[in-house]
Order: C-alpha cells, then structure tokens, then sequence
C-alpha cells in the first residue's frame, strides 16, 4: 500500500474497467489522486468495489504514457515528435490524398469502448460526415456484436433487459459462458448474495467456475459442455420446454408473435434436440439438461446472465436468440427477477454501440439504408450521407490486403493484439498508407502506425460511460489532460482540417447533439445526470426517470420473435494433430489485454498467463504442474506455463489473455460469428507439448 497523504478534496467519477460501471469518489491532495474510495450513492455498485477500480487507476500517470503527438513517414522510420497542429495537418493530408486516390471508402475509423459516449459519437460522425463513408466499427465487433444482433431480433432493441437490482428477486439464475466472480466483481458479490439466500444456480461452463461452487453457494446444476455446443444445449433445454408442457402459454399468447413461436415449437419439439440426441455432442448427461430445464422453467423469476462464452462463437448470434426463445416461452421477461442479461466486459461496450458504431447503424440502432432518419442526420449534420453500410473490421483487413483500404483511425483499441489470428491483422495493418492510432501507449498497433495521437486516461475525461445495465453514468476529470486535449478535440480538429465544420465547446454540448437525434436519450444531458446521479435509457419524454426494467407490458419491436436457432457445428475441429480445444477466460485482477493494469501494483497478483489442463490431458503427455509448455494451432504457436486443473474436463485446455508476450491470438483462428463476425475465440483446435524452454 503506498500512503500518498490526507486528501483535500474530491470528484465523483465512473471506473475504467468492466460494464458493472462502478462509481467512485476520487480523493486528491493538491492535483494528485490519494485513492479512490467506492461512492455509496453509484447506483451500479451502491458503495462496493472491486481490486481494479479500487487500486488499478496509477496507470493514468505511469511512466510509459505518451503525451505528445508524433508522425514517421514510414512504419520502419522513427517516431519524429510534432505539435498537435502538425500531427492533425499531417493526418488530414494522409487522409484526404489516400481518398483522392483509392476512393471515399478506402478509409475508416474502429471506435472505442474504453472511450465515452461523446468521443465515441464524434468518431462515428467524423467517419459518416466527413469521410463521406459508413466505414465505421467498434471493439465491440469482437465481444459483444451478437448480443446487438440477437437481441434487437428478438425484442427489439439491442440491450440487456433488467437492472442489476433485479438479480434480488430472482429464484433462479442461469450464468451461461461467464465468469462474474473475475469478470464482473461487484454484480457478482450481488448474485452470490442472492444466491445465499436460497435462489437456485445452473451454470452453463466448460470449465468449473468459481461459482460452482463457493463458500456456501453449490450449483445445482453445472452444464459442462464442449466448447461450441452452447445452441444444442439451449435447444435442448427448449426441447424438453415444450413437450413436458412447461411453456408459459398465456404470456407467449399475449406478448409473442404466434407465427414465429409456433415454427419454434415444432423445431425444438424435434427429437434432434431431445438432450438425449445432442448428449454425444454437448457432453452433458441428457438428466441433468432434463433436470435444468425443468428448474428453469417452473422455479419461478428465471434469470439469464451471459458473457462472451456465448458471443464469441460461430453460433454467438443464434446462441443469443436461442436464449431469447426460452425467456419468451416461459415468461421471463418484463418484470424484476427475470430477464436475459449481457455480462458487458468494457465499461462502454453498451455506450459505443447505442453511439452509431457500428457501420450500418447511426446513433439509436437505426439503419443507414432508411430514408427518414438518415434525412434527419442529414439535416442535423449539414452533409449529404452514405445510404450503403460500410465495412467491418475484418473487411476493413481484408480489403486492406485487397489493396482498396488504406487508411485506418484506431480510437484505444489495440487490434494487434486483441483481435483474432494475429498474422492477418498485422498484415492488413502493414498494407495500409496511413495507420492512426490514438492511445495512451505505444501499444502492439502502433508498431504499424504513421500517427500517434495521445488519447486521454478516464481521470482526464468529462463525458459519460453506459454500463451493462443502460445505465449513463457521469465521467468527470479528476486531473487536467497530460495531452492538453481532449480526445474529442482531437477528432473534430481531424474534421475541421478535412473541410467538416465540427466545433463543440465541451463534451455537454455533445450530449446535448446526442440526445437531439437519439429517441431514446431526449432526456438526457449533463445537467440532469448531475442531478439525478445516473439514469438508464430509455430516458426520453415517456421515461423522465429512466428505464431500469425493459419490454414491460409490451416489447420494443411490439410482439416479441422467436428464432430458429439450428445447430451448427463449428468449422474448427479437432483431430490427430490438433486434439485439444483452447477456450479463454480472465482473472479477477486483470483487464483484456492488460494495458492498463499491468502498470499498476495489480501486475503483482497475475505476473503471466497460464495454461490449465485437466490431470489427464497433463499426464499423457508428460507435463507437470509449472512446466513450460508449447501450445500450437493451425495458425501459430506461443509458450506458456502449464497449471494443471480439474476444473477443466478431459480434451479442453484454457488461458487468459492479459500479456502480450504469451500472444494468445497467435494461436486464434479467423473463424466467426455468422451474423455479425464476431470472432470465435472461445474454440480452437490445439496442441500441447513440452517446451524446451525453461
Ligand atoms: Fe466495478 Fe468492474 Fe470497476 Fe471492478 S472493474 S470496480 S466491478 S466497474
């Protein structure tokens, strides 16, 4: 513990970390941060913490930030420090000749959900308004994409239905594919206490997870199914919905559409999906689906909570619609203690999205293609826009190695390390004309930048982050920007050097722009965020206070949609080569790729990745606990240390992801998502030796 002195005074802000979005008094003497103190009035964490918000934030100050903007000509020459006027010249001239010659959509920009809402919308502006093209997209496309997909299919806008709160007066808690205990802390502690009291737990998981069982909490039932076979086993556990008459016939009757819900019916009714049929598959007993499903369905208020088990998937969509159906038809929705929950892993994962990153989409999930809203961008904005859906990220790669993209904005993404098969990125990277990042460090994708934009650290930043639960919550600066500028700055001087008049006074006034085009932040701006704390949208004239609980008496799209959620194996297999499935996951006191809080004093709880494998898999090939081992896929190959674990089954290995030096995408695949590419990253098809390293 460091004692940096008695604070003087303090501001309210908002974590850096996970979608729980926690809020937190940052206690300062003089201009330097003495700790930062849970806030009991945070209505996501009501007074709690976890050890990244609490210790994680010295990162903000570390050594390795880079404050001034620097430009190289070419990617092998070295970083040449410049003004900001110089580097914004130099960006806008790179730009603007790479248009010139390639065409309007050779450029594009990927958004950031460690950003806020306001530097997020001007991005996604500076790409539509002054790029004159759709070409935006957002890290999101790498997590949580499906749960954008899945659930505006089926209710009809893209969120999470409940409040955290609600998790109170659940009776039963289905947790598919995360790790809340790591992942997302302080709801965790939530969900253990309901749990405590008597609410019953399936967990859906390849691996053990913690909360299988804890101090008193037990599972009732674990799901450990093989990586990829989450949509059989929730088509199977629809399976027995629907013939052992556990259907919520009156609620499907009056809140679904009778079509759809009648198509699934039939096709979950198949015997295909009995959880006898897909037991040879999925790996779990077809009793205990049996068994789960009947909990489910007949245990009262039901509650799904999922994570990026689910999402990253080449069924991610489907799995997320396939959950969808089972709320629907058993009448768990619209109500406290009910619902289907993304877990969301960035602290504006939900915010980036409900801004118009992605690149079909403007601001409030609306399309691009339709007429009336784009008239009225159009109209607010001063510019003609684009009626054709620009590129994602992995088109954006493709068609830089395709040679028709070349010029790229990274608003604080690391791509080179975070997305999937390393090698393709960085090609894709290395075949562009002008790579800007923005960012605090000289991350991995810098390495392929020509422009280095210094982007600002979350005690610097005044905007607003939505957690998982649309809750937009005030993000206040608690030091003056090191870079002098603010991020959105930033991106409206690139606008106004590429002839796009974009002038805001503060980030007020961009809330204020959102709120104007976006139905369902009408009521929103900094002043009444102030005020009332926080607010979760909807918050418009029908909803002043927010809206904690979504689809009540009514779905967003009217009649609630059922799917159908075929399953479809996944492309990669295992085989004689390649034997094992790697899935991932995290650790409590790390974040991603760890960028942050490997500069902080949490580095020295987690100091590498490790690689669990059950004691089996281990003793066939002669490994044990603590050794080096080479881990090799189809597409590359990293070293690791092995920890042996029965919290893994037999064929399934795992790791997480917070060092670059293990490189876990190395080895991930370019397999993805059917609906939205989201990539798979949670199956791949590998080996484990013994490494000749020590
Ligand atoms: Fe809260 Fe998540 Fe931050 Fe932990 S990391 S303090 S749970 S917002």
């Amino acid at each position: 513990v460091i004692d940096h002195g008695v604070p003087n005074r303090s501001v309210v802000t908002t974590c850096a970390y996970c979608g729980v979005g926690c809020s937190f008094k940052a206690e300062l003497k003089g201009e330097e941060v003495v700790r930062m103190v849970p806030y009991k009035d945070g209505g996501a964490n009501e007074g709690h913490s976890c050890v990244k918000g609490r210790f994680a934030w010295g990162y903000a100050t570390h050594k390795d930030r880079v404050t001034t903007p620097m430009v190289r000509e070419t990617i092998h020459d070295a970083w040449r420090p410049v003004s900001w006027d110089e580097a914004i010249a130099f960006t806008a001239d790179r730009f603007r000749s790479i248009q010139d010659k390639y065409g309007r959509a050779s450029i594009g920009a990927i958004t950031s959900s460690r950003c806020t809402n306001e530097e997020v919308y001007v991005v996604q502006k500076l790409v539509r308004a002054a790029f004159h093209n759709n070409n935006v997209d957002t890290c999101a496309r790498v997590c949580h994409s499906p749960t954008g997909y899945g659930l505006k299919n089926a209710f009809g806008t893209s969120a999470g239905t409940q409040d955290f709160k609600s998790v109170d007066e659940a009776d039963v808690i289905l947790v598919i594919g995360a790790n809340p205990t790591d992942g997302h802390p302080v709801f965790a502690s939530r969900m253990k206490k309901r749990l405590r009291q008597g609410a019953k737990l399936i967990v859906a998981d390849p691996r053990r997870i913690d909360l299988v069982r804890s101090p008193h909490i037990e599972a009732a039932h674990h799901l450990q199914l093989q990586p990829g076979t989450n949509v059989a086993v929730m088509n199977a556990i629809g399976h027995v919905v629907v013939t052992e008459g556990l259907v919520d016939r009156t609620f499907v009757a009056e809140r679904c559409d009778s079509v759809s819900f009648a198509r699934w019916e039939d096709f979950v009714a198949g015997e295909e999906n009995s959880p006898e049929a897909v037991e040879g598959v999925t790996g779990v007993p077809a009793a205990e689906i049996r068994a789960a499903a009947r909990l489910y369905a007949t245990g009262g208020n039901a509650a799904i909570y999922y994570g990026l088990g689910v999402t990253e998937h080449s069924q991610g969509s489907t799995m997320v619609m396939a959950m969808a159906n089972l709320a629907m038809a058993t009448g768990n929705l619209g109500r406290n203690g009910v619902g289907v929950n993304p877990l969301r892993g960035q602290n504006n994962v939900q915010g980036s999205c409900d801004m118009g990153s992605f690149p079909h989409e403007y601001p409030g999930y609306r399309h691009v293609g339709e007429q009336g809203v784009r008239a009225l961008f159009e109209e607010r904005w001063g510019v003609s826009l684009d009626d054709e859906p620009g590129l994602r990220i992995p088109n954006m790669l493709a068609a830089a190695l395709d040679g028709s993209f070349k010029g790229l904005l990274v608003q604080g993404e690391d791509i080179a390390q975070s997305d999937p098969d390393t090698q393709h990125v960085t090609a894709g990277l290395e075949a562009m004309e002008c790579v800007v990042v923005q960012d605090l460090f000289l991350n991995e994708t810098a390495a392929y930048a020509h422009v280095f934009l210094p982007g600002t650290s979350f005690l610097e930043k005044d905007g607003t982050f939505t957690n998982a639960e649309r809750r937009i919550n005030r993000v206040r600066p608690v030091m003056p920007s090191r870079t002098g500028l603010q991020e959105w700055e930033v991106v409206s001087r690139i606008a106004n050097a590429l002839g796009y008049p974009m002038h805001y006074d503060n980030a007020a006034q961009i809330m204020d722009e959102i709120a104007s085009v976006t139905p369902t932040f009408t009521g929103v701006s900094f002043g009444h965020l102030d005020a009332h704390g926080s607010v979760q949208w909807p918050c418009n004239e029908s909803a002043p206070d927010g809206t904690p609980i979504m689809h009540v008496g009514q779905f967003v799209r009217g009649l609630g949609k059922f799917a159908l959620t075929k399953f479809v194996p996944t492309e990669e297999r295992t085989n004689r080569f390649y034997p094992l499935i790697l899935t991932t996951g995290r650790i409590l006191s790390q974040y991603n790729v760890g960028a942050q809080t490997r500069r902080t004093p949490n580095s020295t709880w987690h100091q590498e990745d490790v690689l669990e494998l059950h004691p089996h898999d281990a003793d066939v090939r002669g490994i044990e606990d603590g050794a080096m081992v080479s881990i090799a896929s189809r597409k590359g190959a990293t070293t690791l240390r092995a920890k042996i674990s029965d919290r893994m089954p037999q064929g399934v290995v795992y790791t997480t992801f917070h060092h670059p030096v293990t490189g876990a995408n190395v080895i991930t695949t370019e397999n993805s998502d059917w609906a939205t590419n989201c990539p798979e990253y949670k199956v791949t098809a590998v080996q484990v030796t013994l490494s000749n390293q020590p």
